[in-house]
């Protein structure tokens, strides 16, 4: 039986597995808690801007309250490692940038990867590849955050809380609709998914 700290294990539970993406977003998540002296957001206090749609962004859901659902979790798809955590109650935030290293495969481990990633591995390999990876994320939760991210305070302009839109009835599906996200064609209401797309390129 591994010893895991409980939120880290609440973490795993809620992304399905253990892995370092999401060892990534728990350490990050921790040390803004650290940095920023808060606890996990019951209502919208935090507000997290994460700048990847990878593993790391459930634990950080789970740890700190932040959730696409409350409107308190930002995504921009930037392709990055990091996470901007603000505190709406004090205005202070901060972003955490991985720069660390997620400890390199073998050429092996490699194998054994693709072998599960594939569908293909046998319960044996399953097993191996479990077990390297619970390897791994143990390293990275010794690993003091310092060595892991730059963390700076930042100035930010956080978002307006989560505001509540009137809905609309889209002429062409009849499904209701948020105001904000409703268009016009052809003089009547429509919804996204019945507009035909209009774009320049930018
Ligand atoms: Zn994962
Ligand atoms: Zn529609």
């Amino acid at each position: 039986m591994i010893n895991r700290p409980a939120d880290y294990q609440k973490a795993i539970e809620f992304h399905g597995h253990c892995c370092p993406g999401l060892t990534i977003g728990y350490l990050a998540a921790k040390a803004a808690i650290e940095r920023l002296d808060v606890t996990r957001s019951e209502d919208e206090e935090l507000v997290a801007i994460v700048e990847s749609d990878g593993c790391g962004i459930d634990a950080v859901q789970v740890l700190l309250g932040c959730t696409i659902g409350k409107g308190n979790l930002i995504f921009k798809d930037h392709g990055k490692q990091a996470y901007t955590i603000g505190n709406r109650q004090t205005g202070k935030a901060v972003r955490i940038v991985m720069t660390g290293e997620v400890i390199p495969l073998s050429a092996e481990q490699d194998k054994l990867k693709r072998a599960v990633f594939g569908g293909e591995a046998t319960a044996e390999q399953e097993g191996a590849w479990h077990k390297i990876q619970e390897e791994r994320t143990a390293r990275m939760l010794a690993t003091p955050f310092a060595d892991l991210f730059k963390i700076v305070d930042v100035e930010l302009k956080l978002p307006s809380e989560a505001k509540i839109f009137n809905s609309v009835i889209c002429a062409y599906c009849g499904e209701k609709v948020m105001e904000a996200r409703a268009r016009l064609q052809d003089g009547k209401i429509a919804c996204l998914a019945c507009t035909e797309d209009y774009s320049r390129g930018w």
